[in-house]
């Protein structure tokens, strides 16, 4: 009998995992696959996730310092660099092992098997894997987008709400990559609708993809290979297709004995498609309510403190991405010709900004047409 079985060793459930063993509690960990393993991800790890993980990233992960944003819409090119680092590039494999790794040395156990289902009674939950089952007071499911457990507390979400990416990994010599992107984040707004397509640089590749909102973007596809044609890289490349959340602030994320984290619970900034920062703030939320909630409370313990760090915020960024994807060449406009905008928006990747506070600075600055549009969020008065 365990305190808690972590569905998914991502960044949300080894996060979980690790916060839970340090806190003295019991933690079982089943991943399906073996590690390390593919996952389709920029790898572009934010100031503000770096400072959550509690212990230093060894140099071997950190592949790039990003100092500064490169973005494109249609021709033209905007940049803007800060003084000190705003994101670090991973590859996803490595880190991931790492992060797993962790939380192993940390005292939490982790055993190959892939969760098929889970049964509640009153005083545990049973956790059927395709190697048999295991029991404990909770379960935490961090098993990310695309997996199935997460419906019985949020039904079946529909994919078209959900946002779709490719994304591929190109080899290049690094002194190329650094000439070419300059300590940046390539980002090109305008290739695919409520999205973007992204170059960004890791040691000896470039990662290189397109995000949008699946139910607009059903041709992802064919947007990769026009974005790599039009990027001068070859065609020949294997591509990874990946659902990513859409994002906002969700109300149902944990009941009773259960509860969602990371991408299993849509915690993904709908702007930027940052989702890494979220799963591991959502992570050791989850270890701490189960560490320090009465039994009969820990659900709704878990589920507010997630609505105030990270709903919120969340909900932030969608409005954003709303406002921004259905005003473009405003923003454009205002983006080109305020160079404080970038500037402060950048500043959000790390524990100096947020959304909230980004909003709060925009909005005076904005023209009337946009204000009109998005009244209700203007009228929002914690804004
Ligand atoms: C193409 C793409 C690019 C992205 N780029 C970035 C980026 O640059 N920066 C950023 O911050 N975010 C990025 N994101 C978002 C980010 O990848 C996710 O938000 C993040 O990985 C979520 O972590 P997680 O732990 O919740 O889930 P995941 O990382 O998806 O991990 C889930 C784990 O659960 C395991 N699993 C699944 N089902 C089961 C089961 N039934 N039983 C046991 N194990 C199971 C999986 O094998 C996996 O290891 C990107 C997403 C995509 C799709």
């Amino acid at each position: 009998m365990y305190d808690l079985i972590i569905a998914g060793a991502g960044p949300a459930g080894s996060a979980a995992a690790r916060a839970a063993a340090m806190m003295g509690l019991n933690a079982l960990i089943l991943e399906k696959d073996v590690f390390p393993r593919y996952k389709p991800c920029g790898g572009a790890l934010s100031d503000r996730a770096v400072s959550l993980l509690g212990f230093p990233l060894p140099k071997s992960l950190c592949e790039r310092t990003i100092t500064g944003a490169r973005v494109h819409f249609r021709d033209k090119v905007l940049e803007r660099h800060k003084g000190y680092s705003l994101t670090t590039l991973v590859t996803r494999s490595s880190f991931d092992q790492f992060l797993l790794q962790k939380a192993e040395d940390s005292g939490a156990i982790h055993v190959t098997a892939k969760v098929l289902d889970y049964r509640e009674s009153d005083d545990s939950i049973s956790v059927l894997t395709n190697k048999g089952i295991h029991r404990a007071r909770f379960l935490v499911i961090s098993s990310g987008c695309q997996d199935h457990l997460k419906n019985k507390i949020l039904g079946q979400v529909a994919k078209d709400s959900m946002g779709v990416c490719m994304v591929t990994e190109i080899e290049e010599d690094d002194r190329i990559i650094e000439e070419r992107l300059n300590s940046s984040l390539d980002i090109h707004f305008g290739v695919a609708d409520m999205g973007y397509g992204w170059i960004f640089p890791h040691r000896g590749y470039y990662s290189v993809g397109i995000g949008g909102l699946a139910s607009r973007h059903m041709r992802a596809r064919r947007i990769m290979m026009e974005f790599l044609k039009a990027n001068g890289f070859p065609l020949n490349q294997r591509l990874h297709g990946h659902l990513i959340p859409q994002g906002g602030s969700r109300e149902m994320v944990a009941r009773r004995r259960v509860l969602l984290t990371g991408d299993s619970a849509g915690f993904v900034d709908a702007f930027s498609g940052e989702g890494i920062y979220y799963a591991l703030r959502s992570g050791q939320i989850a270890a701490q309510a189960i560490g320090e909630a009465h039994a009969s409370k820990v659900a709704e313990t878990y589920q507010s403190r997630c609505k105030k760090e990270i709903g919120e915020e969340l909900g932030y960024a969608l409005q954003f991405s709303k406002m921004m994807h259905s005003h473009p060449n405003i923003f454009l406009r205002i983006l080109a010709s305020q160079d404080d905008v970038l500037d402060r928006y950048l500043e959000i990747a790390t524990a100096k900004g947020s959304y909230k506070g980004f909003l709060r600075w925009l909005v005076p600055r904005l023209p009337i047409s946009i204000l009109r549009s998005f009244k209700d969020i203007f009228q929002n008065k914690s804004l």
